[in-house]
């Protein structure tokens, strides 16, 4: 398959932060595609280039990319990451590579006529099955939020496989914690992905309310946290509040939420490189909740590794752009579920209209969908093109 023409241009993302978005066509096919970014990231991940300098990049390598046959998308990435050659991608940049590997897999799919959910699960050889559980991310905290909860994420869990029925109950809810936000705080204030935030220092009250709010809807959801620890700690310890946590404290506090909430997950409940916090809360509460590594494993295959050899997780975050291109954010999701970890593909805080992420999730068979909070467009379109996939199946 040779391309016919590349279009690469900057847009604005859901924070107003520059991005890229490419168009991309092929014998009367036209596609677009965008790449999200992250602000609590793993520092392992893949480098971002400034968007004007991937511009210039891209003037640079688009010859190549015209004259060059490609049959797959695995030869595409591989071909971009070889003209790379660094290990984090920091020469083109992951986020170049990824919308031009988007780009491919998107062209890849229409001139072959499928859906790229078809695609995805074609390349892999899954049969699709299930459709993902929504994780709606409705109260924000951490670096998404000003003057809020130190847990960056509370979401909620609708238990139900149609996502049609999910995004009724998260609706449901939203309009639910719209009231009490603001009989309590006199007005309602929203984080980057689009939820609600409280002034609280205290990590409990996140999940009181929204446990409020679960009560109000129906009562088989589930609650789930990002604690996203790496931004909370500080010189060993986690600083929550007024107060400075070490990881045996941290781990008791999961307890207690572990018993008193219904809680389905709890991601990055210890910062990056703490294999030892991660070791111990999956051992004590692995078979209770889903141990979730994201900035711990940051879509890449060697950390999946490292993290399955510790015992650290028994559940992964999967985002393209933390590794920086689709052939590889593949290979890392299925290595997870290799392990018999839960998969659950997720969003950046800083989205565009995209909504590549839910083709994604249905065709690797991933366990949840996390897309932040429906108020917001960028996050909504994700969960509407899951309903628009169950309405075809
Ligand atoms: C996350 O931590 O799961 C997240 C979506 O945040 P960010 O994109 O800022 O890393
Ligand atoms: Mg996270």
């Amino acid at each position: 398959m040779k391309i016919d023409d590349i279009t690469l241009k900057i847009i604005p993302d859901s924070r107003s932060e520059k991005t890229l978005e490419v168009e991309m066509s092929l014998e009367g096919h036209k596609v677009v595609a965008s790449v999200p970014s992250g602000k609590s990231k793993g520092s392992n991940e893949a480098f971002v280039l400034e968007p004007e300098e991937a511009l210039e990049k891209f003037t640079e390598i688009k010859f190549n990319l015209f004259t060059r046959q490609f049959s797959t998308l695995e030869e595409f990435d591989n071909y971009l990451i070889s003209l790379d050659n660094t290990p984090n991608k920091q020469n083109l940049g992951g986020n170049l590579i990824l919308v031009l590997s988007l780009g491919f897999t998107k062209l890849l799919a229409a001139s072959q006529n499928l859906e790229i959910y078809q695609l995805i699960a074609g390349i892999i050889g899954h049969k699709i099955q299930k459709l993902p559980l929504c994780f709606y991310n409705l109260i924000e905290g951490g670096v998404h939020a000003k003057n809020s909860l130190p847990f960056q994420e509370y979401l909620l869990v609708p238990q139900t496989v149609s996502p049609k029925f999910s995004l009724e109950l998260a609706q449901k809810a939203i309009k639910i914690l719209e009231g009490k936000k603001y009989q309590r705080y006199g007005k309602v204030t929203y984080g980057d992905e689009g939820g609600f935030t409280m002034p609280s220092d205290n990590p409990r009250e996140g999940l009181e309310l929204l446990q409020e709010v679960r009560s109000g809807i129906d009562t088989h959801s589930k609650l789930s946290l990002d604690v996203a620890a790496s931004v909370l700690f500080k010189d060993g310890k986690y600083q929550i509040g007024e107060k400075l946590l070490d990881e045996k404290e941290m781990l008791s506090l999961y307890h207690n939420f572990a018993s008193d909430f219904p809680l389905l997950s709890i991601e990055d409940p210890f910062q990056e490189d703490d294999w030892q916090g991660f070791e111990d809360i999956r051992r004590q509460l692995g078979s209770k909740v889903w141990v979730v590594g994201d900035d711990l494993t940051t879509t890449n295959p060697q950390r999946i590794t490292q993290a399955y050899q510790k015992g650290a997780v028994n559940a992964v975050i999967i985002k393209p752009n933390q590794i920086g291109s689709v052939t590889e954010t593949i290979k890392a999701a299925t290595l997870a579920q290799k392990y018999g970890w839960k998969v659950i593909v997720s969003h950046r805080s800083g989205e565009t209209m995209d909504t590549f992420i839910a083709d994604l999730a249905v065709g690797l068979g991933a366990d949840g969908l996390k897309s932040g909070c429906p108020l917001q467009k960028e996050r909504l379109v994700k969960y509407q093109r899951l309903i628009e996939i169950e309405e075809m199946l």
